[in-house]
């Protein structure tokens, strides 16, 4: 089989789907491997790192000959027209986005797997997309906030006398969360983390930083939250409004899966902050956290900096595409035997992940919605 990448246009993005390493790896399972010339230049991969890998000249024939493509960002409608006819396309699909890219994908008969609907179990990890690109977020998420506070994150003893430690708090602790509570650890800041999930408390003091409690516990199903109710939201809101006077930044990544963001910092809540206090909200992409948030702007309210980054994966792409293209090639180790294509509809994470096959929608929620 035929194996192919080709360049990320989206803007924004720079990341890669296929690095020389896992063109490797695939090589090792029988796969031939074909790339589109530049396919790395944004992510500071020369094609010569690609060894035994031929080149195509442009996209449309790489496309074209590809028995799968990978790609990090959805298709566009180009990329779906040079895709061959029964072919396999793996990648970010946001399916929920554009109900137009999913009918094409499944007009023209693409065995179209959204990595997004990967099922979270244990066996899946190796192959968690989310959970890989989240880890990049919410490290560059906590990079960002140290960059536009005016504080120093670590305490300090200097001649110029003592510097108090930044108080830092992690709203969601998920995959983004803990890693932002990690991070903003290892640069000395005092941290909270806050959870609708209770079983994230251990996780948040495992990490050196304190589990903030507002008497509001929500588990949902298979491991995520659930949306709150509205006395739930009520107390949540009273209590984090008190302690949100006393801190200096706060990185939000709270998510519940396929709703809009919770909003859950009102410009009240802003309005009560100190002045020189920073937000990061890492939700802007999915309508943001916080209610200022402005999706890809910085916002001040009050001399509250509200920070609204979009694609954060992104800004760390060496790393997050080192990941993003693991995850892939463990998911692919599950569909090639001998050199190739072999899709078991019977197994859960190759039926899960999949979004449109043989001019079908094979995802339940996105059949309902379109057909
Ligand atoms: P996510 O991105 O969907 O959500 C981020 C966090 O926001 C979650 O921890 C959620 O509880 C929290 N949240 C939601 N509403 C909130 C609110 N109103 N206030 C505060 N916090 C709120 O989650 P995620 O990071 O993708 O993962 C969530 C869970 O799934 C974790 O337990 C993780 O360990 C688990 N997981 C399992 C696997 C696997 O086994 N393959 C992979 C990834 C994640």
């Amino acid at each position: 089989i035929t194996i192919a990448a080709v360049r990320e246009n989206a803007p924004h993005e720079r990341r890669l789907a296929l690095t020389p390493e896992v063109a490797k790896k695939l090589k090792g399972l029988g796969a031939d491997l074909l790339i589109e010339r530049g396919v790395g230049e944004r992510t500071h991969v020369p094609d010569a790192l690609f060894k035994d890998v031929e080149v195509a000249a442009d996209a449309a024939t790489a496309i074209g000959r590809a028995d799968v493509l990978l790609k990090v960002q959805p298709p566009t409608a180009e990329e779906i027209n040079a895709l061959r006819e029964g072919s396999v396309l793996i990648g970010y699909l946001a399916p929920h986005a554009d109900d137009d890219r999913v009918k094409s994908l499944r007009d023209r008969r693409i065995t179209a797997f959204a990595m997004e609907l990967l099922p979270r179990t244990t066996r899946a990890q190796a192959m968690d997309v989310l959970s890989s690109q989240a880890g990049m977020a919410g490290y560059k998420a906590v990079l960002i906030a140290a960059q536009v506070s005016g504080k120093f994150f670590p305490m300090l003893t200097t001649a110029a006398g003592t510097i108090r430690p930044s108080k830092v708090l992690v709203v969601g602790a998920g995959v983004a969360g803990l890693q932002a509570i990690a991070t903003a650890r290892r640069l000395g800041a005092q941290v909270e983390g806050f959870d609708v999930r209770p079983e994230v408390k251990e996780q948040i003091e495992s990490l050196g930083a304190k589990f903030l409690d507002l008497g509001v516990s929500a588990a949902g199903t298979g491991g995520y939250a659930r949306e709150l109710t509205a006395e739930e939201k009520a107390e949540q809101q009273r209590r984090l409004g008190e302690h949100l006077k006393n801190v200096d930044v706060i990185v939000t990544t709270a998510a519940v899966p396929g709703r809009p963001a919770p909003k859950i910092i009102s410009a009240a809540m802003v309005a009560g902050m100190k002045a020189g206090s920073v937000i990061v909200d890492l939700a802007a992409e999915t309508g943001g956290n916080c209610e200022l948030t402005r999706p890809g702007e910085t916002v001040e309210s009050g001399g509250v900096s509200i920070v609204g980054p979009l694609n954060l994966p992104s800004m760390g792409a060496i790393h997050a595409s080192d990941m993003y293209a693991k995850n892939l090639f463990n998911f692919l180790s599950l569909m090639i035997k001998d050199g190739a294509l072999n899709l078991d509809w019977e197994d859960d994470l190759v039926a899960g992940t999949c979004l449109t096959h043989g001019g079908e929608i094979k995802h339940p929620a996105t059949k309902s919605r379109i057909e």
